[in-house]
């Protein structure tokens, strides 16, 4: 399914690197990703840091996203093609979901490739050395160095979701699945923090190019214990960029939390 970013050609495994027949090559680091940005070096910033990636799968091991994941995997068994299932997790940080997903498609006892493709270098490391059965490069979203048409399943879990890469990508009777917050998705934190809680517009999902073919919600109540974790929790969300210093104040002083989780997960095809 991969790509070379230079040149287009098909990238194939040569011990400790992905070359194309014009001999572009690309190091598998020693964590079990491959860097597949061009132009970027040592020590440049770019996606999520290390910091950020430990926090969020700090606060993903509470298991309170655990029912979701589940469904998840779920869908994804359903949707998949039966014999062989090529499939991409755009967008996968530190690869929560991507490690889940594989697994469920192994213990189906399909022919699979998982690749979960991220911007950040710290979450594909972090995806890979804890993930074995996905295959994990850094890349970016709105250029993706997978093959045309070569992608049964395309996941953007809470993810930018470009149409235009992902109908390049994506096989014929391929599927979108996408993941997206509920209406009501931590509604009693933003409660407890803002002075004027909006809900979440949870119908704004479209895809260009593609029609809806199935849509469901998920909600359920957690319980969040823990400074750390309800910070965590809320950096994991668009609201830490637009949260002013007085509700952080509030945000920060919250030890335990009981609140919904909210979810809307969209199934997509590609119109004719
Ligand atoms: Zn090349």
């Amino acid at each position: 399914m991969l790509i070379c970013p230079n040149c287009g050609l098909d990238l194939v495994r040569q011990e400790n690197s992905l070359k194309c027949a014009k001999g572009h090559s690309f190091d598998i680091a020693s964590a079990g990703y491959c860097n597949l940005l061009l132009g970027s070096k040592p020590g440049d910033f770019i996606g999520d840091s290390k910091e950020m990636v430990m926090a969020r799968r700090q606060f993903l091991d509470t298991a309170a996203y655990e029912p979701l994941r589940s469904r998840l995997c779920q869908l994804l068994v359903s949707e998949a093609p039966a014999a062989k299932a090529n499939v991409l997790d755009a967008g996968c940080g530190e690869g929560y979901y991507t490690g889940a997903l594989a697994k469920a498609l192994e213990e189906s006892g399909r022919d699979f490739t998982m690749i979960g493709a991220d911007i950040s270098k710290s979450a594909t490391a972090y995806a890979a050395k804890r993930d074995k059965l996905s295959q994990y490069i850094t890349a970016n979203s709105y250029k993706l160095p997978v093959k045309d048409a070569s992608a049964d399943i395309i996941l953007s879990l809470f993810a930018p979701a470009p149409a235009g890469e992902f109908s390049r990508i994506l096989a014929p009777g391929g599927r979108v699945i996408m993941a997206v917050p509920g209406m009501e998705h931590l509604w009693e934190l933003k409660e407890a923090i803002y002075d004027e809680p909006y809900k979440n517009d949870e119908d704004k999902h479209s895809l260009e190019g593609f029609k809806l073919v199935r849509r469901e919600k998920l909600s359920y109540k957690a319980s969040i214990h823990g400074k750390s974790n309800v910070q965590a929790l809320f950096s994991m969300t668009p609201y830490i960029h637009r949260t002013g210093k007085e509700s952080m104040e509030r945000l920060r002083a919250i030890e335990d939390i009981e609140l919904t989780l909210s979810f809307v997960l969209l199934c997509f095809e590609r119109e004719i």
